[in-house]
């Protein structure tokens, strides 16, 4: 054994990933916490052993299933802790319109704006915004991402984030990748409620957010602090109602101005705070002392044209977790390239490529409270990894597009916000024990799978 192996005691394994280089991912004076030649091992839906294949036990022979990854680059599954994936419309028409010289009142006239999402997901029914994110789902999917957050925050009435909600959830059940859910009824006012904003607040807390606990849609709770959205005061009614319900809380903050916004979540301990390009140097120890993870969101800093650089070098002083999403969105992300995002994070936001990819993995499942279960190639966590067409990390940040990702393994659960797993509703064992002993393959669209048994590809995910 060496430094690096770590093994489980006694476990069967069923799944020998063998001669892979490792980006673990876990802390370690070694970066990326690489491993060459490593192999890792799996047993029903958990990590078993990871380590050198110079090192590997007698027990390998029994192993059923044994894969040589000739080589390739084996990581954590990616997470995109940040999205608004399940919207109606999309805004190409306005991007267009900008972009061709229109005013402001020209694009609202025309109806532009998050205005027009609302409209579209209003209009819309769940099986048209199931069917539009799934194609969504299924770009992320290819690129390696095996766990994606989806937030409400487009319908702005009860009945419309509620419906919001169930077709996030039910993408989570339909597809092998973990979908995190967040109630972002905070994240607009709606044109019904113009300046009447403390009463929009009150219909959150007091019936949308009581509606999205009792049927259990929503994993966290997130809201939109800027002056163009909700105040601090209003956010902390919000954040107060969520703990009431024993959920978590998030927060879009510091992204147009500096609102206060992250340092009241670092009170209410939020799991994370998103955005802060106008966060304060010297507020970022109250987030260390929070434990909240600082989410960076290249995406919307780049489509809006932004200028003002998030605090990169005081978070990385005070040691607070820095992650990275795309924050896809139709009015200010439509980012659908993670590998993009990693290397928007570098360009145009400085991380190293190791930091990018610890924030798409590590610090991106502390986002979601996920940090005992996922990020990590580590014993007991998920086999939720993926496979590269490259030995070398940096190659993951480095490339823009392009097509790397040769295989994601995953087992679907679902993540349920005490941060344990498993199908929602636990008296349904059958369904509990099938999930636990199916092992999903999801090779990219177009590529032979990688796995020589043609058989145990049980999902590929198709153009
Ligand atoms: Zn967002």
């Amino acid at each position: 054994m060496t430094e690096h192996d770590q093994a489980a005691p006694d476990t069967q394994w069923d799944t020998l990933l063998y001669n892979a280089t490792l980006a673990t991912l876990k802390p370690s004076r070694i970066p990326y916490g690489r491993i060459e030649h490593g192999a890792i091992a799996f047993s029903g839906d958990r990590i078993a052993w990871v380590g050198s294949s110079n090192n590997l036990p007698d027990k390998t022979k029994e192993c059923e299933q044994q894969i040589d990854c000739a080589g390739k680059l084996l990581t954590p599954g990616l997470i995109d802790c940040h999205t608004h994936l399940v919207y109606g419309g999309n805004r190409a028409k306005e991007f267009e319109m900008r972009l061709n010289g229109a005013t402001y009142e020209e694009l609202a006239h025309a109806g532009g704006g998050i205005v027009s999402t609302v409209t579209a997901t209003r209009n819309a029914n769940e099986e048209e915004l199931y069917e539009a994110a799934a194609a969504r789902l299924k770009a992320f999917m290819r690129q390696g991402v095996t766990t994606i957050e989806i937030k409400s925050g487009y319908g702005l009435t009860t009945a419309d984030e509620i419906k919001m909600l169930r077709v996030a959830r039910k993408l989570g059940e339909t597809f092998p990748i973990d979908v995190v859910t967040t109630f972002l009824g905070a994240h607009a006012v709606p044109a019904e409620y113009k300046e009447r904003l403390d009463d929009y607040i009150q219909l959150v807390c007091d019936e949308m957010l009581p509606a999205v606990a009792r049927y259990n849609l929503a994993d966290a709770v997130d809201a939109f602090c800027e002056s163009i959205a909700f105040s601090t005061a209003q956010v902390e009614r919000v954040f107060e109602a969520a703990s009431q319900h024993n959920l978590k809380v998030k927060l879009h903050a510091e992204q147009l101005s500096n609102m206060q916004g992250a340092v009241m979540a670092a009170r209410h301990n939020a799991l994370s705070v998103d955005h802060l390009e106008f966060l304060a140097s010297g507020d970022v120890p109250k987030l260390a002392a929070a434990g909240t993870v600082a989410v960076l969101l290249p995406g919307a800093y780049y489509f809006l044209k932004e200028t003002r650089l998030p605090p990169v070098q005081a978070l990385r002083d005070h040691k607070v977790p820095i992650a990275l999403a795309s924050d896809h969105n139709p009015g200010s992300s439509p980012v659908m390239s993670f590998s993009l995002v990693l290397n928007m994070g570098c360009v145009l936001f400085g991380l190293s490529p190791e930091e990018a990819l610890a924030g798409v993995t590590r610090h991106a499942a502390a986002a979601l409270g996920l940090h005992s279960e996922v990020g990590t190639l580590e014993i007991g966590k998920r086999a939720n990894v993926a496979l590269w067409d490259t030995s070398d990390p940096a190659e993951l940040c480095y490339s823009i597009g392009g097509d790397l990702c040769l295989a994601a393994v995953t087992c679907p659960g679902r993540t349920n916000r005490t941060g344990r797993t498993g199908h929602r509703g636990d008296t349904d064992l059958h369904r509990k024990q099938e999930c636990r002993a199916t092992r999903f393959y999801v090779p990219a669209a177009d590529r032979e799978p990688l796995f020589p048994s043609p058989a145990r590809v049980r999902y590929r995910v198709q153009a």
